[in-house]
């Protein structure tokens, strides 16, 4: 079932701009640890993973999903103007530019766990993910932020239906 777009809709305007910054620190220091995670495993693995090309990015084609938070789909707003909020016609994340991240040091954890190549297995990404979401339901909780996991075509549908100005 798709989400309320009212429960999507995580426009800067709808949280205090100090709960607002402490999200975004809390999610960037997140995104820290899980960087530093997949690093170090590449450090020591055979294959180091990605060869950036884009193929995952494709969900239909690859047959991949993307699921985002809530506190993830804050910070995300934050790095974006209005106009490139950008919805999802199709099977492809919007913001793959031809093979690359458009939004790469922004991109959500899911994009930062995944690697069909490793580094890391897919038992360890799946406890990565287990982990990180929880960090992301206690921030949400904590600020009082709205429950969100969803893929991320419907997640974009909604903050770009719900959130326009
Ligand atoms: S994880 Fe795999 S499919 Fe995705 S961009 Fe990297 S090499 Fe390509
Ligand atoms: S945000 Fe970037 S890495 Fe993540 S699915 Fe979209 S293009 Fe791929």
């Amino acid at each position: 079932m798709e989400p309320d777009r009212a429960a999507l809709c995580l426009d800067v305007r709808a949280v205090a701009p100090d709960a607002r910054e402490r999200v975004i620190a809390h999610v960037r220091a997140v995104y820290r640890w899980i960087d530093g995670r997949v690093d170090r495993a590449a450090r020591s693995a055979e294959d180091n993973g990605c060869r950036a090309c884009g193929r995952c990015c494709d969900f239909e084609a690859y047959d991949h999903r993307l699921f985002v938070t809530a506190p993830e789909l804050l910070y995300f707003m934050s790095t974006l103007t209005p106009e490139n909020l950008r919805a999802m016609p199709d099977g492809v994340c919007p913001y793959r530019a031809g093979a690359r991240c458009a939004v790469y040091e922004h991109r959500f954890a899911g994009c930062r766990i995944f690697g069909c190549r490793g580094p890391l297995g897919v038992a360890e990404q799946a406890a990565l993910t287990e982990r990180a979401l929880r960090c992301f339901k206690a921030i949400g909780h904590h600020y009082g932020l709205p429950y969100v996991y969803t893929d991320l075509k419907t997640a974009l549908k909604g903050l770009h239906q719900a959130c326009k100005p």
